[in-house]
């Protein structure tokens, strides 16, 4: 099963990766958490890649791919993954189709404005990464994880105006793919306009009537 999930920031795409992910037990691959990881650890590639997160802008295209390889190489991708928030631009799924086949782009589609509540509301897990919402998923206790315990924060990029700008990247830079991948016949697209659970079921079912399980 290689997946990817594509569309805009906040649609939902690290949620539901992390469901199929326990499922089907193959890997979430989401170049923006090896990006912040990398940020994180104050590595070269870091250092270079926090300017362009922190105006919503794409990180270059070589720096991820680098990045994407050395994950991809690992023995957890052998039979399959989820590709979560790469490719984010023509150049880079021209670049993936080099390195792998794909077998099913999941496209999330969600309204503008509920894109900004969801992402301005997100808290996330500072040791197991676990998303939340402060509204649409809340934590049992302020502030901390369910899953384990750690401290909730709001990512740096997750204020209103860069989401903007995020937003506008993806507008002119991501969406094409949606043309991209439905030319190739891999594109299913699946609206976000109710709860986590009620994507989940629709997940849930294209992977059935895809892949049987
Ligand atoms: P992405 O990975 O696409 O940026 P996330 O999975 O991190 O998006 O989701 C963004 C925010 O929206 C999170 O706070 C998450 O809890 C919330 N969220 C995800 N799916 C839904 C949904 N169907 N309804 C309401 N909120 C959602
Ligand atoms: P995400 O966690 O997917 O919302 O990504 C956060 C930020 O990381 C984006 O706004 C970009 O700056 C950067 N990023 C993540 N994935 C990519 C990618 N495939 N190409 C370029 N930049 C990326």
């Amino acid at each position: 099963m290689k997946l990817i999930v594509l569309g805009a920031p906040g649609s939902g795409k690290g949620t539901q990766a992390k469901f199929i992910t326990q499922k089907h037990r193959i890997p979430q691959v989401s170049t923006g958490d090896l990006l912040r990881d990398a940020v994180k650890r104050k590595t070269t590639l870091g250092v270079k890649a926090k300017e362009f997160m922190n105006t919503g802008n794409l990180v270059p295209d070589a720096i991820v791919l680098d990045l994407l390889k050395g994950r991809l190489m690992k023995d957890d991708c052998l039979h399959g993954f989820i590709l979560d928030g790469y490719p984010r631009n023509i150049a880079q799924a021209n670049q993936l189709a080099k390195i792998t086949d794909i077998d099913l782009v999941i496209n999330i589609s969600v309204d503008y404005g509920l894109l900004v509540k969801r992402i301005t509301g997100r808290r996330t897990c500072k040791v197991c990464g676990s998303i939340f919402h402060l509204e649409f998923n809340p934590p049992s206790k302020v502030g901390i994880c369910d899953k384990c315990s750690g401290e909730l924060f709001q990512r740096s990029d997750d204020t209103e105006e860069t989401v903007k700008k995020r937003l506008n990247t993806y507008e002119n830079q991501t969406k094409p793919l949606i043309e991209y991948y439905s030319s190739q016949k891999l594109l299913q697209t699946l609206i976000s306009d109710g709860t986590i659970k009620e994507m989940r079921h629709k997940v849930n079912d294209l992977l059935e009537k895809t892949f049987g399980s």
